[in-house]
């Protein structure tokens, strides 16, 4: 009986912690444009030494050279950009908008099946690694010693080139995108692989998707979306 009674709370605890609320809205960016995009509001100032930034992200097809996933713009610089080019290759560009100053990852190509994709950066060691669907990517090293200065504007669908303008429609992201959180630290690898099994993970302390604000610009779709 006691063997029971354990067994159900096993189950019980089990399910708890697969407990997964509603992640809510999804972006959808139906057609290129030098227009649209969404502004998200962070929780605090995004002055970071260390970064893990994940996303829920499937794309359309594209030929495109290189398509924006996310962009953290100040008045000086593309401070935190994540893209996506031709070649499938995700790059991190910290403070820099130069090719040859980034971080690339040869991993397999993002497509219209969506994928749950993370960066992690750690100012310290300069370590820098991509997670695709919990999959961890070997480690880069990338900007030792930087600190990702506050005071500017994340924008998702678009790259700027000046403080918020100067968008380029070869270079705007089309398709799906949501669930984008951001935390100041590095999470553990075995808390990013909850979090694309969409297991309960703490919520994002810089952008947490369950109540980020968002500003509309342009033509973007929302749908619901449930984990
Ligand atoms: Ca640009
Ligand atoms: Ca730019």
């Amino acid at each position: 009986m006691r063997l029971l009674a354990l067994f159900f709370s096993a189950v019980f605890f089990t399910s708890g912690a697969l407990a997964v609320g509603p992640v809510g809205r999804s972006l959808i960016f139906p057609a290129e444009s030098d227009n649209s995009y969404v502004q998200m509001t962070p929780l605090k100032e995004m002055s970071m030494k260390a970064i893990t930034l994940c996303m829920r992200v499937a794309m359309a097809p594209c030929g495109n050279p290189e398509v924006i996933l996310f962009t953290y713009r100040s008045k000086n610089a593309d401070e935190l950009n994540l893209w996506r080019l031709e070649d499938g290759s995700l790059n991190l560009y910290l403070g820099t908008s130069n090719f040859k100053d980034s971080v690339y990852f040869q991993v397999p190509k993002l497509g219209p099946l969506e994928t749950h994709l993370c960066v992690t950066w750690d100012s310290n060691i300069g370590a820098t690694t991509i997670f695709m669907n919990g999959r961890k990517s070997l480690t880069k090293i990338y900007k030792k010693g930087h600190k990702v200065p506050k005071g500017g504007k994340v924008l998702l669908g678009q790259d700027a080139d000046t403080f918020l303008g100067s968008f380029d429609r070869t270079q705007s992201f089309v398709g799906e995108i949501y669930d984008v959180n951001m935390w100041d630290s590095v999470l553990a690898t075995s808390t990013i692989r909850e979090f694309n099994l969409g297991i309960e993970v703490p919520r994002g302390n810089i952008f947490d998707w369950e109540t980020v604000k968002l500003k509309f610009n342009g033509k973007v779709d929302v749908v619901k979306q449930e984990l």
